[in-house]
């Protein structure tokens, strides 16, 4: 069986297909290579066809569907950092929205078994304190990020039930491990901390996310894949809640760093409170659960990036741009 992977070049991307080869699956990967996209996180995998290519380009996506005619679609290509789609809305609703409706529309003239679209717990906005998001929560996205995956969510759905397209719909919650662009949250605290720079901390720090090992989602969604239910939307979340100062200071615990370094810069525009997930559809219908808990992860996840200190220091120069806009004291 052979499964199209957009985004493969990603971070969560790389991981799928390292899991997908390993339980035999043919693997086409097609990825632009934006600033995102990495050829390393794929060195290690043999076997792998691979294409250059923007999912917006309607002809390049279909050659590449007729040369291979995959049996799967799983679709992880985005644009995906929430403060660089309030810098500039464009390529998110180029890539997520546009980038999307191009897949569907070639994914309908072939057989294909099913779509996999890829969405994310963003698209029911956020919770206080209290309570989780259900499948059938209403959508409520707060972000330029969060709306042009709503749309990319609300698409596939329009798909299933317009041309009867196999779509399933996965929302997972908030990814970190090895190999995630270091523009991220995990990542850049634990670049600062190492370099004992400080450590920005958006607004007091209070604002709690699901944290989920990166092949924990993987797993999940491979597992979709083979036994969801078509036309159907699986949260996937591993139950560990964490404000963001406990994740900074967990950090600086692990790394045997001051709590000194922690900075609290102005609050992200709209920034979400908190997410939460409930699982039991896919714990009761797919068996899945998360495996990796977070202090496990977390060690993990500081210990490759100590290793990997270089690959971080190849995009500094993007990343210094970045934090000049969005830092703000
Ligand atoms: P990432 O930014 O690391 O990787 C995205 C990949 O898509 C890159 O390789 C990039 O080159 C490629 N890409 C971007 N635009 C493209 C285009 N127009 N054509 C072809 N390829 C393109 O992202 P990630 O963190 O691995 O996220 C993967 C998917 O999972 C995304 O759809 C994201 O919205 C979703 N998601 C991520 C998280 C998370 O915590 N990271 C949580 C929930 C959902």
């Amino acid at each position: 069986m052979k499964i199209l992977v957009t985004g493969g070049a990603g971070f969560i991307g790389s991981a799928f297909v390292k899991i997908a080869k390993e339980r035999d699956y043919e693997i086409a990967v097609v990825d632009k290579l934006t600033y995102a996209g990495d050829l390393r996180r794929l060195e290690a995998i043999k076997d792998l066809k691979f294409y250059q290519s923007d999912i917006i380009d309607r002809n390049a996506i279909k050659k590449i569907f007729e040369i291979e005619k995959p049996n799967y679609v799983v679709h992880w290509a985005a644009e995906t950092h929430v403060d660089k789609s309030i810098i500039d809305a464009t390529p998110f609703l180029t890539t997520n929205v546009i980038g999307t409706q191009v897949l569907l529309d070639i994914s309908k003239e072939f057989n294909i078994k099913k779509f996999i679209n890829i969405a994310t717990d963003e698209v029911y906005g956020e919770l206080d304190s209290e309570g989780e998001f259900f499948e059938d929560t209403p959508l409520k996205p707060n972000s330029p990020y969060s709306v042009s995956k709503t749309a990319q969510d609300m698409l596939g759905r329009a798909y299933m039930r317009t041309y009867g397209l196999p779509v399933i719909t996965c929302r997972p919650s908030n990814n970190y491990g090895p190999w995630q662009y270091p523009e991220k949250f995990l990542p850049v605290i634990i670049y600062k901390a190492h370099k004992n720079d400080k450590i920005p901390v958006y607004g007091q720090g209070l604002n709690v996310r699901e944290w989920m090992f990166v092949d924990d989602n993987a797993n999940a969604v491979l597992q979709i894949m083979e036994k969801g239910k078509l036309g159907e939307v699986y949260n996937i979340g591993s139950g560990f809640e964490m404000q963001n100062l406990d994740v900074v200071r967990l950090v600086l615990n692990i790394l045997n760093k001051s709590d000194e370094l922690i900075e609290f810069v102005a609050d992200r525009p709209g920034h979400d409170f908190r997410y939460a997930l409930n699982t039991n559809k896919i714990t009761s219908e797919i068996g899945w659960k998360a495996e990796t808990n977070v202090i496990n992860g977390f060690s993990k996840t500081i210990e490759w990036y100590i290793n990997h200190i270089n690959w971080i220091e190849t995009k500094l120069n993007d990343l210094q741009e970045l934090w000049k806009k969005v830092y703000l004291k």
